[in-house]
């Protein structure tokens, strides 16, 4: 008989987990609190990029991983993944660490050249990455999880130790409802705070994460980020603050003024310094949360590594 496994949320994380897991024939129930377009996946920008995981050298497979697969989805339209430039700047003065590099794919970076470089930057990098635009995607791919038999179930989960005795195998991907499930505290929310523009303009992704200040082109949006606030329990936008987003952002690139502003939004990203992607010991648990800012960048490499502890169960 198939292995009987509960799948706890329902974001990027838990999804990914469960569709992988799905297409291996496991009988799957996926429980959670809240769905797309209730949750923080749905306020990712989404591109791939690995963004503050430098600590978790984990995070080379799984970045690497990840976008395979997004490489092999974006020739299916219906998923609203589709590949995108990305423009990584470094300004002047910043000491550049360049950890980040070594999370690409092979050959996948270029050095751009002096007359290349945006507005008031000194160093820049050209890459192709995947643009995962969440309104298309998450109802995509949960209803591939109902097209593969997974039973969708809404419930919020207070005790994770009575629930793993119904099941084989319980996977938490609970982000940071870990806090208080798991008594974690070493998750905790990085608050994120975006414009939202008319979209159409501009053709490609810019990020300089020191900033932090980001410009992602979907077809719903131009979305100006953002802030890193650290501990904010509130997904709350705040006017000010969304003021210097978008002068940041004009700074870069003057033309972005001409674009109307259509909404505005605020997100709270699940980090912790390493993401926690094991088997909990003497239990049937597996956890897989704490990814920060890099949700969507890691999400099916980490799924990959879920399915072999629970092929290892
Ligand atoms: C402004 C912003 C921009 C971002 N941009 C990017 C980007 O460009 N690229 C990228 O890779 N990442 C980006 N991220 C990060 C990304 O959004 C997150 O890393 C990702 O969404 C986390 O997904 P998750 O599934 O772990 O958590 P969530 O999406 O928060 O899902 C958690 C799930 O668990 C459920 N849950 C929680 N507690 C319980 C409980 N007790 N019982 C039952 N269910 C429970 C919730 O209801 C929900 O279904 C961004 C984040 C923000 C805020």
């Amino acid at each position: 008989m198939a292995k009987k496994i509960a799948v706890i949320g329902a974001g990027i994380s838990g999804m990914s987990t469960a569709y992988l897991l799905s297409k291996e024939g496991y009988d799957i129930e996926l429980i959670a609190k809240e769905f797309s377009p209730n949750i923080t996946s749905n306020k990712a920008a989404a591109f791939w990029f690995p963004y503050h995981i430098r600590n978790d050298e984990r995070g080379i497979g799984w970045c690497r991983k990840s976008y395979e697969f997004y490489a092999e989805y974006a020739n299916n339209k219906a998923t609203g993944i589709s590949f995108i430039k990305i423009v990584k700047a470094v300004a002047p003065g910043i000491i550049h660490d360049e950890n980040w590099m070594s999370f690409m794919p092979e050959n996948s970076l270029r050095t751009m050249n002096a007359d290349e470089l945006p507005n008031g930057y000194a160093e820049a990098y050209e890459a192709e990455v995947p643009l995962i635009e969440t309104q298309i995607f998450l109802p995509w791919l949960q209803q591939q999880l109902v097209n593969n038999g997974v039973k969708i179930i809404q419930r919020e989960i207070t005790d994770l130790y009575t629930l793993q005795e119904q099941y084989d195998i319980v996977i938490n991907c609970t982000a940071l409802g870990a806090r208080k499930l798991c008594d974690d505290e070493n998750i905790i929310p990085i608050r994120g705070q975006v414009v939202l523009l008319e979209p159409g303009y501009p053709d490609h992704i810019f990020l300089d994460n020191h900033l932090p200040s980001y410009i992602v082109p979907r077809k719903d949006a131009t979305i100006v980020g953002g802030t890193f606030e650290e501990h904010e329990y509130d997904a709350i936008t705040i006017n000010e603050t969304l003021e210097s987003v978008l002068q940041k952002a004009y700074s870069v690139d003057p033309k972005l003024k001409e674009r109307k502003i259509i909404g505005n939004w605020a997100g709270l990203r699940p980090y912790r310094e390493q993401i926690r992607l094991e088997r909990e010991p003497d239990t049937n648990i597996i956890h897989n949360y704490g990814h920060g800012g890099s949700g969507f960048t890691l999400a099916f490499g980490c799924a990959d590594s879920v399915k072999e502890l629970v092929a290892g169960c």
